[in-house]
């Protein structure tokens, strides 16, 4: 689901916002569905970018709903259950 809202608005996985710690050789290696709430643990290739509550600040959070946020409306107009 992810990579089709991201795909309904010309974006892709690594325009996410990142956070500092979580950030291996130049890449996010933070876990998108962890973090979205809907991840497979035991198959996850990202188990290290689970990222705990406690380290999603507000800014960050806001910046993934901001760039999730039209994605998903046009995911709400165009996509029927
Ligand atoms: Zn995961």
């Amino acid at each position: 689901m992810l990579i089709q809202i991201l795909n309904a608005v010309g974006k892709h996985v690594k325009d996410l916002p990142t956070i500092p710690q979580f950030i291996k050789n130049g890449k996010s290696i933070i876990c998108y569905n962890a973090l979205l709430s809907g991840c497979a643990e035991h198959l996850c290739k990202f188990k290290d970018g689970h990222v705990p509550m406690a380290e999603i600040m507000d800014k960050f959070a806001d910046a993934v709903c901001e760039l999730l946020q039209p994605g998903v409306k046009w995911m709400i107009d165009n996509c029927s259950a």
